[in-house]
C-alpha cells in the first residue's frame, strides 16, 4: 500500500495547494470528465481545498451514469425471458430502469447473474448449453477491449449461446457535446486517466486545438488530481491549449496497441443514447457485422422500447457539468442511494451518489462554502489532514 500512500501525503498536497494558488489569477472553470475522479474529489474534499478561482464541474465519465435508460429497459426485457441467462457487473443491478432494476427481475425468477469479467460468460455459456447467455456490455473505452476479446473468444471457441448487449460509450465526442453546448462553462478538462490508458490521447488533440482548451490527463490519487489541476491552470494562465499528460506512471500518447486493435476488430462506431444527454453522434460502439451472430440486440428483436426519464431527475444537466447534485430538488429527498430517480444517484461514481455519501448538503458544504475553507490561514491546513490519509491507513479507495 506503501505506492498508494504516497500519492495522499499531506505535505505533497499542501504543496501543490500553494502553487496553484500562486498560479491563478482569475476564475476557472475545469472539468474532470471522469466518475472516478468526481469520487475522489468529493471524497478529500479536494475542491474545496482549492482556491475561489477555480471551479471544478462534475463530467460524464460515469459508465453506469450514462448508460441510457432505454438500453437498461431493453437489459430487463431480456433478463426478464425464459431461456436467457443474464450477466452483469454488479454496479448494474441496482440501476432504475422504467419499472425496478435488475435485483427486482432476479426475484420475480429472471436468471441474472454478477460476473467479474465477460470472458467468466464463455464459462456459463458452455456450462449451460440448452440457454443463451447475454452479457450487458456497458461502459466506456477501458471496459471495451475485454468486452470485445470476450465475442472473439466465443467465436474461436465455437460457442454459439453467448452474445453481449452493447451499449458503450466514447469520451471524445462527449467532451465534444459538451464544449459545442451553447451555455458550455467549461475550460479546461482533466481526462480521465484510466480510458487514455487505453486509448491514449492522440484523439484529444484536434479537440484542444480547435477549441483552444487545455486537456490534461489526470489520475485518480488526490496528489494526482491536484497536479493535474495545477497543470491545467497553468495552461489556461498562459494562455496555451494543449495536452498533457499528468498520469505518466500509467499513460502513454498511444494508448494500448493491443487493446486498440481488439476494439477495431470487433467493434465499430456507431451514434449512442446517453442518458440525461441524448444522443450523441459516433459516441458509442456497436458490433461489427462479422459479429452479428454475437448481437444479442439482433438475436432478441428488442427494439421498439420507448423509455421516459423521470421527470424530476436533472441528471442529464449533472453530466454535463452544468449543474450540480446539490441544485436537484430531489436531491437527499425523494432521491437517495437507497431510493434513487436517476443513475448519478445509484453509481459509487455518480456525482450525485458522491455528494451524498460524503456529507454533502444544501447550504452546509456546497461548493459555494469552499471559499471558507480555504480563506483563514491553517483552514485549509486542518481540511486537509482530515481529508488526505496521512496516517497511511489506506483506507481509502482507489479507482
Ligand atoms: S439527486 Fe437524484 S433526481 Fe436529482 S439529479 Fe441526482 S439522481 Fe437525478
Amino acid at each position: 500500500m506503501k505506492y498508494v500512500d504516497e500519492f495522499r501525503s499531506l505535505a505533497l498536497a499542501n504543496k501543490l495547494l500553494a502553487e496553484i494558488r500562486r498560479t491563478v489569477t482569475r476564475p476557472w472553470v475545469i472539468m474532470e470528465v471522469c466518475g472516478g475522479q468526481t469520487h475522489s474529489i468529493v471524497k478529500y474534499g479536494l475542491d474545496q481545498l482549492l482556491p475561489p478561482e477555480i471551479e471544478l464541474v462534475h463530467g460524464p465519465g460515469c459508465p453506469v451514469c450514462v448508460t441510457s435508460l432505454e438500453s437498461i429497459d431493453r437489459a430487463h426485457a431480456l433478463a426478464r425471458r425464459p431461456g436467457v441467462i443474464f450477466c452483469s457487473f454488479g454496479d448494474m443491478l441496482r440501476v432504475p430502469g422504467s419499472s425496478g432494476d435488475l435485483f427486482q427481475v432476479k426475484a420475480q425468477g429472471g436468471d441474472v447473474r454478477v460476473v467479474y469479467s465477460p470472458l467468466d460468460c464463455l464459462k456459463v455459456a458452455r456450462e449451460n448449453p440448452g440457454k443463451q447467455v447475454v452479457f450487458f456490455a456497458i461502459g466506456f473505452e477501458t471496459t471495451a477491449p475485454a468486452n470485445a476479446m470476450s465475442v472473439w473468444q466465443a467465436r474461436a471457441l465455437g460457442i454459439g449461446n453467448y452474445s453481449i448487449l452493447v451499449s458503450h460509450v466514447t469520451v471524445p465526442p462527449a467532451m465534444t457535446c459538451i464544449l459545442e453546448s451553447p451555455g458550455n462553462r467549461v475550460q479546461a478538462f482533466l481526462g480521465a486517466g484510466h480510458v487514455c490508458a487505453v486509448m491514449g490521447w492522440e484523439e484529444y488533440e484536434p479537440l484542444a486545438a480547435r477549441y483552444r482548451v487545455p486537456i490534461v490527463v489526470t489520475g485518480f490519487e488526490p496528489l494526482d488530481l491536484l497536479e493535474g489541476i495545477l497543470m491545467a491552470a497553468r495552461q489556461l494562465e498562459d494562455g496555451r491549449h494543449e495536452v498533457e499528460n499528468q498520469y505518466a506512471r500509467a499513460v502513454v500518447r498511444g494508448g494500448n496497441p493491443e487493446a486498440r486493435r481488439t476494439i477495431a476488430r470487433v467493434f465499430e462506431p456507431c451514434d449512442r443514447a446517453w442518458r440525461g444527454i441524448g444522443v450523441i453522434p459516433a459516441s458509442g460502439y456497436r458490433l461489427r457485422e462479422e459479429f452479428a451472430a454475437y448481437d444479442a440486440a439482433r438475436i432478441f428483436e428488442i427494439e421498439g422500447i420507448v423509455s421516459r426519464e423521470p421527470e424530476a431527475c436533472i441528471s442529464g444537466l449533472v453530466l454535463q457539468g452544468a449543474r450540480r447534485p446539490l441544485d436537484c430538488p430531489a436531491f437527499g429527498t425523494s432521491c437517495t442511494p437507497e431510493t434513487p430517480l436517476g443513475a448519478t444517484m445509484v453509481s459509487a461514481e455518480g456525482a450525485c451518489a458522491a455528494y451524498y455519501n460524503y456529507g454533502r448538503r444544501r447550504g452546509a458544504d456546497s461548493q459555494s462554502a469552499a471559499p471558507r475553507l480555504v480563506s483563514a490561514p491553517g483552514v485549509a491546513e486542518t481540511k486537509v489532514e482530515a481529508s488526505l490519509d496521512p496516517a497511511g491507513t489506506g483506507a481509502c479507495a482507489t479507482e
